[in-house]
């Protein structure tokens, strides 16, 4: 009898393989680094090795004809080495600085942006769940594509206080969706239920076990087995719909986009901030989503304009008090800016127990 057949490794390959000669030979061993120009970075070992990265910016969504002609670029122009960043943006390395100029003109004759380096606006990071998840309510990718093509500017120069981070996301529970600017879905009604599909589809208490503030129940209704929303309770998550795609929540009128700012991971100089919602109920508006591109561009223009060197948004915010924020961007603050829901005190559902 054969063996216990052993597992497969199916995890992410070995990253030396693919590195830079320079850098693996210097591998943990840099001792600074400088921004030459936009969109460039030269890091320089302590043994005096010195490696340049060249960034553009890409569609995310790449198809097969565009990585080809970026890896054709990084094999005649750079040195045959490139890798991806968590915002979608292609990196060529190399080792001798007469490479980068006919590198960026490469790259910027097949119309690739270079830049999202030190005080610009970096690329927009978004989930892409209109390839690959069950929940999404919009089109993070087409979002960003929108956004990016009016904030070529500050992606390629160093226009702006410091760094901005955006991000968007595609639902409301979703796995992106914090930074100094987010773009986030905003579901504002409770899930419609189709009680004819519930019982074939779903498994009724995963889903009334899903549900943060317990406003699903088991029901039965025209004789069959299915569930029902207390609406008074629901607060329009969308964690529903995953388990039970019956709990239709997303369309075109009712899912709308919502605007946050001052989110900050980092905790390089103060705490990580969380971000503060600043503009809700916009149209979901493909193909260009013009009113959400309006007001991050007003965000972003009043934070150009006022904000001292090297502040971050939430530093920004912080000095001039959310009042002044609201003033000068122009931005209505009203009721739905204020949270008073005190639910979750009693009711969050802060438990795997099914309840009913
Ligand atoms: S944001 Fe939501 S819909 Fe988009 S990929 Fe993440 S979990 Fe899926
Ligand atoms: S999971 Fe969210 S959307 Fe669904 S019923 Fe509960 S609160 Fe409402």
């Amino acid at each position: 009898m054969e063996g216990m057949r052993s597992p497969i490794e199916s995890g992410c390959p070995d990253g030396f393989q693919y590195m830079h000669p320079v850098m693996r030979k210097n591998y943990g061993d840099w001792a600074y680094h400088e921004d030459p120009r936009p969109g460039v970075l030269c890091h320089t070992a302590r043994g005096g090795d010195k490696i340049y990265t060249v960034r553009a910016g890409t569609q995310r969504i790449l198809d097969v004809f565009t990585l080809r002609k970026l890896c054709d670029i990084g094999d005649e122009f750079a040195e045959g080495y490139v890798r991806f960043t968590i915002r979608s943006n292609i990196e060529y390395m190399v080792s001798d600085a007469t490479k980068v100029e006919p590198l960026i003109e490469a790259l910027e004759k097949e119309g690739f942006v270079v830049g999202g380096t030190k005080n610009s606006v970096a690329m927009i990071s978004h989930t892409q769940g209109w390839l690959h998840c069950d929940i999404p309510g919009t089109d993070a990718s087409g979002v960003v594509k929108s956004m990016m093509d009016e904030l070529i500017d500050e992606f390629k120069n160093w226009n702006m206080p410091n760094r901005v981070h955006i991000t968007t996301s595609c639902c409301q529970i979703n796995c992106g969706g914090q930074g100094d600017i987010a773009i986030n879905v905003q579901h504002t009604k409770p899930p419609k239920i189709n009680h004819d599909l519930v019982a074939n589809i779903c498994e009724r208490p995963a889903v009334v076990a899903r549900c943060p503030v317990a406003a699903i129940r088991p029901a039965l209704v025209n004789g069959k087995p299915s569930l029902e929303v207390d609406e008074k309770k629901c607060i329009c998550c969308g964690a529903c719909y995953p388990p039970c795609t019956p709990m239709q929540i997303n369309d075109p009128e009712h899912t709308k986009l919502a605007i946050w700012v001052g989110g900050n991971h980092s905790n390089a100089r103060g705490k990580p901030t969380f971000q503060k919602l600043v503009a809700a109920g916009i149209p979901n508006n493909p193909p260009r989503w013009p009113e959400a591109t309006a007001i991050v561009k007003k965000i972003l223009h009043v934070y150009k304009d006022n904000a001292r060197d090297w502040e971050r948004l939430n530093d920004w915010i912080e000095r001039i008090g959310w009042p002044r924020f609201f003033e000068l961007t122009e931005l209505p603050f009203t009721k739905f800016h204020v949270d008073n829901w005190r639910g979750s005190r009693r009711t969050l559902n802060a438990s795997t127990h099914i309840r009913f």
